[in-house]
């Protein structure tokens, strides 16, 4: 069986580096045309274009910030129009406003279920539809181990992520007639900008957290994403995939 997804259009949100950087590059190598939305193009589009270009891939930024309904609405349709169909949805942009709940301002809370969830909601309401007129796609969202196990100081971080495994579980239950499969990957602790900001020595404690002893790479999630959005994961909906070097056991 080829199991290369073989020219499919797939759109990821947050691509601009990071986890996300690292499954638009794994996605092209696996024969997709890749759109990519974040505030700023990154250096993925000029990392990756020579790659795009030698594998005879389309590669697109459109910029969009994923905490805007408009801006997320008119992102959507610029991707349709562009790309004609889009037949895997990633769903990867997120944000952390750490704080505890005590002193957590409304600000931190809005913003970050607003980017981590309500955007998801949003691109798979527009993208589902098209997947379900079509009866062919399948939506990878990017939830956390936070969402699973929690974690002091991210109450808002953890709703979110937790809120996005039940939405899509909830959304798998309602595609799966129509063929379209929804799961979800759930990183531990990546190796990014959004872990980078930590002091060495919480980097130290947190690796004695980790069963496998090590910080996962973004290339690590992004074979999982990719396997998720292939035939290979055919029978697979409505799951959560940590990839967390066996955090959340
Ligand atoms: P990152 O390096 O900080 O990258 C975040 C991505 O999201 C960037 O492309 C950023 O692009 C985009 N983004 C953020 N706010 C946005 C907005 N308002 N509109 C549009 N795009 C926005 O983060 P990462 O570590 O790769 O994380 C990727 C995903 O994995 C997130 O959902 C995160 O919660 C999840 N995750 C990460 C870890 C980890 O250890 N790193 C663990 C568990 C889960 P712009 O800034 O250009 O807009």
């Amino acid at each position: 069986m080829d199991t290369k997804n073989g020219n499919r259009h797939a759109l990821v949100t947050g691509g601009s580096r990071g986890i996300g950087m690292a499954i638009v590059e794994a996605l092209l190598k696996d024969d997709c045309d890749v759109w990519y939305l974040s505030r700023s193009q990154g250096e993925t589009l000029e990392k990756l274009t020579p790659l795009a270009k030698s594998l005879q891939r389309q590669l697109s930024w459109i910029a969009c910030d994923m905490g805007n309904r408009e801006s997320v609405e008119e992102a959507l349709d610029a991707v349709i129009q562009q790309a004609g169909t889009v037949e895997i949805l990633v769903n990867n942009a997120g944000i952390t406003k750490d704080g505890l709940l005590m002193r957590m301002k409304d600000e931190a809370w809005d913003d970050v279920l607003s980017v981590n969830l309500t955007a998801s909601f949003l691109t798979c309401r527009k993208i589902g539809r098209l997947m379900a007129s079509k009866r062919q796609g399948t939506i990878i969202n990017t939830s956390s181990v936070v969402g699973i196990m929690g974690n002091g100081g991210q109450t808002n971080y953890a709703a979110s992520k937790a809120g996005l495994i039940g939405f899509s579980k909830s959304l798998a239950k309602e595609l799966s007639g129509r063929g379209i499969r929804v799961n979800v990957v759930a990183p531990g602790f990546i190796e990014t900008a959004m872990t980078e900001a930590l002091p060495d020595s919480l980097k130290d404690t947190i690796k004695t957290q980790i069963p496998l002893g090590r910080i996962g790479s973004a290339q690590e999630v992004a074979e999982v994403v990719v396997f998720l959005a292939s035939d290979k994961a055919s029978y697979i909906t409505g799951q959560v995939l940590s990839v967390d070097g066996g955090m959340a056991m």
